[in-house]
């Protein structure tokens, strides 16, 4: 059901579906990132605290206070048991003022934080998280939604109670819910946004996952049994991809001529590719790619290339374009930001055929997009996507595309198989033999840094430096954002004449565009970025990365941030900056530069906690679940192929 419908304004449609949430039953799974439990009344004793509390008593007085900087509500609160004074502050809550100043004498209850002071034998709270004379009502298990920019708490709260007002159906059919007692949808929807007890989470959890799980198998076996079918759109002359081989300025490596020989000969034959290419960064993934597209073209059909971000769909689009260009085909490129006259043009163009390459984010994928005969998909990054981005692309299949997902993050075999499918073809791209490994270290001194990168760039290399990118505005530790760094580079490097830019995604497209192509043709030293240059950005040139607060980034995520660099010939460097130098994820980093043995830390490191209440969108959520619970994902194999018999779909919640 539409957002619209339980009247959601249209910019805060478009808020949502930044975060991939667009429907009621989105919002209904908007699910707390935790819960607090204030279901006992604490006494004001030492050994509370440090922790959520819930504290009632009588409310003794209330005053304001106005500095410059800061506006503060000040309250007292008597505890009976304990006879002891809670002092509560507010900042920047100044308008509660007018309210609880008449609350004085009567019965309050404040839940937050308790902080104890043992010099002066006090208790604080500061800007609790519920201040309410209803303390019934407030004695309960509060769940902690995860905070978005620009959307507050209060909005996101009544939106979700709003969407649990909305009857939706279960997914699950009945008897399966009898089978195993799981939670029918309308109760564990209750229990995850209103538990009686931390019990009641974990049973609705249980549900989810199977829910979740089942779903997912259920796709696997309709894509198994859709795949062995063959396709019609057989390989047929690859009459320019040679020719487009030796003007290559480099030779392909053994894996590369592998990959795109059997992959040929797969599509020859009539069978249908259906492929996950993983190579760690800089493997040189793209080129197998475009070959088997060139191949698509010379045969007379058309293939799509699709990439999470329009600035890596935009470098792919080049790439392609300069390819397809020099044997007499044309190439398009499709993304959200297109004026709608472009796009219409676009699109008819693709319909009747004129455009043998199609090169997008998503929305290549949109229902208005009409082929005349797309014969294959290739999906870099596959792993970024939604399950429902990854679903339209399996309806798109039904016809008998051919699929190639192209991963830098390798995940071992058996498990790819698992999570893709057991029809997929695994390939593993090795690093072409040139490249050196980027060193790395921790260090978490600017000037030291400043000084490291004026040489290199008096040396002509370019940099790229990455802040962490924060959403929550009441973050504990703040972090230097992209403004504050770039700042600080300009005030040192503008006078040296190297000039420094910054892109975030906040920017326009069109915008960041530009300035990574200024970056692109050196006329930027340095780029101050968020880390939306980790996937696929490709400047040869740019061999030093620092990354500030790396403490904050995943493993994962710093090993695609560190493969900016290193691309060319040149030494790569990657600079970790953190006071946190025994930070076991940025050792692992400095040790290896290997892909696989990243992952495979990284996974030893996350452990498998974390499940749900996070965005469930991502192969990485699959992989977390598929590993917790694998007695669970073996009922569920056996459920999806009854289900597929039966004719269900997969759904996607
Ligand atoms: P990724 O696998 O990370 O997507 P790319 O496809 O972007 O890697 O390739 C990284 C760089 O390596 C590109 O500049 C590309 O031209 C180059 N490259 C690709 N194949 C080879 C090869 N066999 N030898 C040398 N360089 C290569
Ligand atoms: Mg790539």
């Amino acid at each position: 059901m539409e957002l619209a419908s339980i009247g959601v304004k249209e910019n805060r449609i478009k808020q949502f579906a930044k975060r991939n949430l667009t429907t009621v039953e989105d919002i209904q799974r908007f699910f707390p990132r935790k819960y607090y439990d204030y279901r006992q009344a604490s006494e004001l004793l030492p050994i509370n605290a440090n922790r959520q509390t819930a504290v009632v008593g009588t409310l003794m007085s209330v005053s304001k206070k106005k500095t410059n900087q800061t506006l503060m509500v000040k309250a007292k609160v008597f505890e009976p048991k304990s006879e002891k004074i809670l002092n509560i502050i507010w900042i920047g809550h100044y308008y509660l003022y007018k309210i609880i100043q008449f609350w004085v004498k009567e019965t309050v209850i404040a839940c937050g934080e308790l902080v104890y002071n043992e010099e002066y034998h006090s208790f604080h709270m500061k800007n609790p998280v519920v201040f309410d004379t209803d303390i019934d009502k407030n004695l309960r298990i509060y769940p902690v939604y995860r905070k978005m920019a620009g959307i507050s708490a209060d909005y996101m709260q009544n939106l979700v109670e709003l969407s649990l007002g909305i009857l939706t159906d279960d997914p699950l059919p009945e008897d399966l819910i009898r089978k195993y007692h799981l939670l029918p949808l309308s109760e564990a929807l209750m229990a995850m946004h209103h538990p009686g007890s931390l019990e009641d989470v974990e049973k609705a959890k249980k549900r989810f996952i199977y829910e979740q799980l089942t779903s997912f198998a259920l796709r696997l076996e309709l894509d198994n049994r859709e795949i062995s079918k063959g396709t019609l759109y057989n390989v047929k002359s690859v009459q320019n991809v040679e020719r487009y081989r030796e003007s290559l300025p480099y030779e392909l490596t053994d894996s590369q001529k592998k990959v795109f020989a059997e992959m040929k000969e797969t599509a020859y034959n009539g069978m249908r590719i259906n492929a996950l290419v993983q190579g760690d960064v800089g493997s040189g993934k793209t080129v197998v790619a475009v070959l088997m597209m060139l191949s698509m073209a010379d045969s007379g059909y058309q293939s799509v290339l699709m990439a999470p971000t329009v600035i890596l769909a935009s470098q792919h689009y080049e790439t392609i374009a300069a390819a397809a260009e020099s044997y007499g085909y044309k190439a398009a490129f499709l993304s959200s930001d297109l004026k709608a006259s472009e796009r219409k043009k676009l699109l008819k163009g693709i319909e009747a055929g004129e455009y043998q390459f199609i090169v997008g984010t998503h929305s290549v994928m949109a229902d208005d997009v009409v082929y005349q005969n797309l014969a294959l998909a290739v999906i870099d990054e596959e792993h970024k996507f939604g399950v429902k981005q990854r679903d339209r692309i399996f309806e798109r299949s039904r016809c008998g595309m051919h699929k190639i997902s192209m991963s830098a993050t390798p995940i071992p075999r058996t498990l790819a198989e698992t999570i893709y499918g057991k029809n997929t073809t695994v390939y593993d791209l090795e690093l072409p033999a040139a490249r050196k490994p980027v060193q790395t270290a921790v260090f978490n001194h600017d000037q030291k840094i400043y000084e490291f990168i004026k040489k290199k760039v008096l040396d002509g290399q370019q940099a790229y430096v990455v802040c962490p990118f924060i959403e929550d505005p009441d973050d504990q530790f703040p972090v230097e954002t992209v403004e504050d760094a770039c700042a600080k580079y300009k005030a040192y490097f503008e006078p040296l004449g190297i000039p420094v830019e910054s892109v975030t995604g906040a920017l326009k497209q069109a915008e960041a565009e530009k300035i990574l192509g200024r970056f692109r043709d050196g006329e930027i030293k340095i780029l101050v970025a968020t880390s939306i240059i980790e996937v696929g950005v490709n400047v040869p040139n740019a061999n030093i990365i620092v990354i500030n607060n790396a403490e904050r980034f995943g493993l994962a995520q710093l090993h695609q941030l560190r493969g900016r660099v290193g691309r060319g010939s040149a030494q790569g460097y990657c600079i970790l900056k953190s006071a946190d130098r025994e930070n076991p994820r940025l050792s692992v980093l400095c040790r290896t530069t290997d892909g696989r043995e990243i992952a495979k830390e990284d996974m030893a490191l996350r452990g498998t906690g974390n499940i749900l209440g996070t965005e469930q969108s991502g192969r990485n959520d699959e992989i977390t679940l598929l590993l917790a619970y694998p007695n669970m994902y073996e009922y569920c194999k056996k459920d999806a192929v009854l289900l597929a018999d039966r004719g269900m779909k997969s759904w996607q919640v």
